[in-house]
């Protein structure tokens, strides 16, 4: 009796510590149930907080490598350090690999000029842009050039400092390029020596008063009616050599005439330029023949 009582309570303990041990074991599951749960939820946010990092470093990486399409913001170009031009290359191919690149020296000997160019500008709105490289005048259609049969429009002319082109090796202290466009796409540029000089020219004063200073937007100026024609030397005389643009993408096919006499520019005018140093260094010729008229 005695020893079915020990051998009973023995059981009950036996049980209530294994109930225990269940019910414990059932509450662990429980929490680990819950545990998991909870990490599940986690390792979702970290995925999503993964995807959006990922999303963000393509966004990062489009803007940095400037994309050639024109999304995520325009390539970086400088004049000078190490996006200057012999740097130029590696993100505008043309500009690193081109043999017909402009600008050049101009320097003898020359050819004859074979084609007569013929100008015809007419006035308009003055209307311009500071666009972080140059100072821009956009013109308003009907001003035309014609190169021996073929016609172009004066689309933009703008201005760099020193002149880009040399004439025997020596810059001058600015140079406008007017440029062309014909209704094929070919391109024709024009350029004007800057001289610097105590005569005035009225055209080109009322551009430099309404010259935005730092880069920004297209800015008109109603008030004032620009004739192209009056920022041109009197003589038509000048040298013609096939080059390129001289800024990025440096795309060649670009008909040259530099006249040969220069236009006058007040020093405080080149002074006031809001570009110090915005010219591309001469390039070799690589056999390109200039001619002059
Ligand atoms: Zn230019």
């Amino acid at each position: 009796m005695f020893l079915r009582m020990i051998v009973t309570g023995i059981v009950v303990i036996l049980f209530g510590v294994l109930g225990t041990l269940g019910f414990v074991g059932v509450k662990k599951n429980a929490d680990l149930g819950k545990e998991l749960s909870k990490v599940a939820v986690e390792v979702k946010a970290q995925g999503k907080e993964i995807a959006h990092l990922k999303e963000e470093l393509a966004a990062l990486e489009k803007k940095g490598h400037g994309g050639k399409d024109g999304h995520g913001g325009a390539p970086h170009w400088a004049y000078e350090g190490e996006f200057g031009p012999e740097h130029w290359g590696k993100q505008f191919a043309t500009c690193g690999n081109g043999k017909s690149q402009s600008p050049v020296n101009i320097t003898a000997p020359f050819e004859k000029a074979a084609v007569a160019i013929k100008p015809d500008y007419k006035p308009g709105m003055l209307k311009l842009v500071n666009n972080g490289h140059t100072v821009q005048v956009i013109v308003p259609p009907g001003s035309k050039l014609k190169v021996g049969e073929e016609s172009y429009d004066l689309v933009q002319y703008h201005f760099h400092r020193p002149s880009e082109e040399q004439i025997d090796g020596k810059p001058m202290a600015m140079v406008m390029h007017m440029v062309h466009k014909s209704a094929d796409g070919k391109l024709a540029v024009i350029g004007v020596l800057m001289r610097e000089s105590a005569v005035q020219n009225r055209a080109l004063w009322a551009i430099w008063k309404h010259m935005p200073k730092a880069q920004g937007p297209e800015v008109e100026v109603p008030s004032v009616s620009i004739n192209p024609a009056q920022l041109l030397p009197e003589s038509q005389a000048h040298y013609a050599y096939e080059g390129s643009l001289t800024t990025p993408p440096c795309t060649e096919g670009v008909k040259f005439f530099i006249m040969k006499n220069p236009i006058g520019i007040q020093k405080e005018m080149i002074d006031s330029f809001p570009f110090k140093m915005n010219a591309r260094p001469v390039q070799p010729l690589n056999g390109r023949k200039i001619s002059a008229s």
